[in-house]
Order: C-alpha cells, then structure tokens, then sequence
C-alpha cells in the first residue's frame, strides 16, 4: 500500500517527521456516523472531537495527512483571530468582539491541551513578536496594546529602540509587540501527532482517498474513486485544495500560494543574537514575512505570494529576497529548503463556517490563521454535531461573502487588489 501513496513535497518539516503513519486507500463500502473530508487540522480536529463524543468517524483524505497548508505554514499559533479586536468591534459590536475573542484565546489553548494530552512532540514553544517597517504601523501597535489591556486584560508590551531591536535581532523595525500567550510549533509534526491520536480513538483515516462527490440523499454517500461511505454527517474540511468538490462553498474562498525558506543551521550566537526569546515573529506588511527558529536552530522566514497553479521556479531566491532586507547577516547562510503551500483567504479574512444541510458542515478560509483557528473548529463542528450549536453559530454568523465572479472571475480582482496593497508595503509611512 505505502507505494500507491503520494509523496509529501519536499520540506524542512518532511525532512524532520517524526513519525510515519500510511494509512489504506478507501475501498469498497462502509458507514459512519460522520464521514470527515480533508485530513488537515480542520478534519483531524473534528474527527477528535467526534470520536471523543462517541461518533463513528471515517477521514478521507486525497493524498497524504498534512498534505495540505497544516503539513507545510509557519507554525505560528497566534491568540485572537485574524482581524484585530478594533476591526471586530467595528464590525460585529463590542459583544460579538468579545465572544470572537474568547474563542481566539480557547483556539490556541485546544492547540496546547491536544498536544499535551496526546503527547504530541512538535518543538511547541510560547512568544510572538510583531513588527512594523512604518511608523504609522508603530503607532497603532501602541494604540492596540492600551486597547487590548484596557478591554480584553490582555498584556502585549509596545517595543521601540535598543529592547525591540534585542527582540527582533535586526535594527530595521521602529515599532514591536510582544505577548506570551500566542505559541509556534511544527506543523507537519503536530498533524501527524493528530493523526495518530485520531486513529487511537477508533477514527479510521484512508489516504489516496479523494472524494469525487457526495449525494444529498440520506444517509449520504461520500464517494471516492474506489470507494463510497455512508454517513450521517459529513465534514468539509478541504481548505484551499476545495476546488470544484462543493461549488456552493468555493466563491467564498481564494487559494493563493504562499512560501518558506529554512536557512542551514546557525550557531549558538547566531540564533541568540536574531531571536533570543526564541519566538515567533511577523510583520505589519499586508504580504506578511513570518519567521521563527526551528527546533535545531534554522531560520525559517516566509514571505512572498503567487495566485496561479504554480509555484516559482527558485522558491528559495524568491523567499530569500525578502529575508534579506530584514536580516542582512544572513547572507552568507546556505538555504537548504524552500517550498510552497496552498492556503485559503476570504473577503473580510475571517474564516468562513457554515451547514449546507442541517448535516453538511464546513469550515475554511482561515487567512494564514489556520493553526488555532482550524484546531477550533473541529472543536465547534463536534459541539454542532452532537446538538450545542452556540460557539459555532458565533464564527458562522460571521457574513462570509462570495468573491465578485465566483469562482470564475475572483482571481482578476484579488490580484488587482493584491498589487495595489503590496505598493502599499513599498510607500513609506
Ligand atoms: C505557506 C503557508 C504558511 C502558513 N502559515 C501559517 C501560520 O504561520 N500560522 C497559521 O495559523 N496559519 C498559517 N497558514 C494557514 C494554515 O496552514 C491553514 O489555515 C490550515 O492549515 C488549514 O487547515 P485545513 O485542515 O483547513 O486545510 P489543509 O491543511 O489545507 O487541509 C485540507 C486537506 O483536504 C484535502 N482535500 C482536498 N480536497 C479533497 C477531496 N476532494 N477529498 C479528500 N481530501 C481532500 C487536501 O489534500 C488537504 O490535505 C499557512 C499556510 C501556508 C500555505
């Protein structure tokens, strides 16, 4: 069977698995109570959370667990969600903030407890670091720190002069955040330690399993090309790989492609001088930069986008370009990988969750906020299931609007949108 199997591409994170799982391909019939599609956090999440419930679940995934944007991000596991709490209060009112908020802060705890109770071996450590090129940027970390403490309780210290650049290990940035409630881990890693506690909850997962279609008919029938279960419930859990599989989910959702480099390992000095608290870090560009160090000591920086079917021909040129500018003392540091992932963005970036039929859940679109995000949401789909629907309403009620062209005509209008904010990144101030 293991030979049928498709490769992982090619990583830091494929590079360092620590475990292998090959699981069949679906063949033949069978029933479930709940039939989960996709096997990233989304659906290894759900298929937990079910199981743990009492729910027979049956996963399918089209190629391998992790494949997907939960076996190849950044590893950042930021509190809150993707929107700041301001833009939420604006928005939904300063109620619906708070309880998206509250979610935001269980999202990264359901991260730590699924890792600790499954002893999930995934470099978990704690610290993230924001940092603005601008000083408008700069000015609003400061505003949002006095906000967050004044309505949330939340502590995110404001950062300028010789402590930000002790923190970022570069003198680039006028302005940083720091909090210690957010986390970074091993994406691959910790998707297979899901896996692994899925399956020692009775879930049964089959790779090389793409589903192809599923009827409306009840019970439903989630077909793959050799197989078909039979379940009560599915779970859509595609994320930017949905393609055509439910046209009435894939208007509010834009793949694009996103991609990360790892430098060779760096000295001692080297890793305490550009980032001493060993944390991870971002930046205020709309095209974000994300790094971290990994467990064994590599710079691991992302940036850069593309919204086609390929990838560039040098990803790690392509990434180092942008790392450079922010960490001129990495010249001389070999780039031993570079690949690229697919990841969902919505309109407003804010994840989309819904029913399609009182039995059919999904939840995508995570904007580069999948980590916790998505963890969450196999949480809130197994609440739903099970007839508690409350937290999950709260991210469904969230609008989630279908891109101007559906699926058809999004990608002109999301890449005219795209210059016009990376020229904002350019300009200055
Ligand atoms: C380069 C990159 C960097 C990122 N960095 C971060 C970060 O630092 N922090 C953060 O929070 N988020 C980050 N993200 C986003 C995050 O990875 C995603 O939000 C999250 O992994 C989504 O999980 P998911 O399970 O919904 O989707 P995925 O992990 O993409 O899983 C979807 C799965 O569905 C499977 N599938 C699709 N169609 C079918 C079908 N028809 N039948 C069966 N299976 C199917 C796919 O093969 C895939 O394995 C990043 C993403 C990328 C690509």
């Amino acid at each position: 069977m293991p030979s049928q199997l498709a490769a992982y591409p090619e990583s830091y994170y494929t590079a360092t698995m620590n475990r292998r799982l090959d699981f069949p391909a679906l063949q033949g019939e069978t029933r479930a109570d709940v039939c989960v599609i996709g096997g990233g956090y989304t659906g290894l999440s759900s298929a937990i959370h079910l199981a743990e419930r009492g729910y027979s679940v049956v996963l399918l995934e089209a190629e391998r667990i992790g494949w997907g944007a939960s076996g190849r991000n950044g590893g950042q596991c930021s509190v809150g969600q993707r929107k700041g709490q301001d833009d939420l209060e604006e928005a939904y009112g300063k109620e619906e903030a708070q309880r998206l908020w509250d979610l935001g802060v269980e999202a990264v705890a359901t991260v730590r407890q699924l890792i600790e109770r499954f002893n999930i071996e995934c470099d978990l450590k704690r610290g993230c670091l924001q940092t603005a090129l601008k000083r408008s940027d700069a000015a609003w970390y400061r505003q949002y720190a006095e906000h967050m403490h004044s309505h949330y309780g939340f502590e995110m210290r404001y950062l300028e002069g010789a402590e930000l650049e002790y923190f970022s290990g570069t003198d680039v940035f006028c302005g940083g955040l720091v909090e210690y409630a957010s986390a970074h881990l091993h994406p691959l890693n910790y998707a297979l330690g899901l896996a692994e506690a899925a399956r020692s909850l009775g879930v049964r997962i089959f790779e090389n399993s793409r589903v192809t279609g599923y009827d409306r008919v009840k019970p439903t029938r989630v077909s793959s090309r050799e197989g078909s279960v039979y379940a009560d419930y599915v779970v859509l859990a595609c994320n930017g790989y949905l393609e055509r599989l439910e046209p009435r989910v894939a208007g509010k959702i834009m793949p694009l492609n996103n991609f990360i480099i790892a430098t060779e390992p760096l000295s001692e000095e080297q890793q305490r001088q550009i980032n001493p608290e060993d944390m991870c870090a971002y930046d205020a560009k709309f095209v974000v930069n994300f790094w971290k160090l990994t467990g064994d000591g590599r710079m691991l920086f992302g940036g850069g986008e593309n919204y086609t079917r390929r990838f560039p021909s040098d990803i790690k040129s392509f990434v180092r370009k942008r790392m450079l500018p922010l960490y001129p003392q990495l010249a001389p540091a070999r780039i031993d990988y570079g690949w690229g992932g697919t990841l969902a963005v919505t309109m407003n970036r804010m994840p989309s969750f819904g029913r399609l039929e009182p039995d059919v859940y999904y939840a995508l679109g995570f904007s580069g906020h999948g980590v916790q995000m998505a963890t969450l949401a196999g949480k809130l789909i197994a609440e739903a299931v099970a007839g508690t629907a409350e937290r999950f309403d709260v991210m469904a009620r969230i609008p989630s609007p279908t891109f101007p062209g559906g699926t058809l005509l999004r990608w002109p209008g999301l890449v005219a949108g795209m210059f016009y904010h990376a020229l904002k990144d350019r300009i200055g101030d």
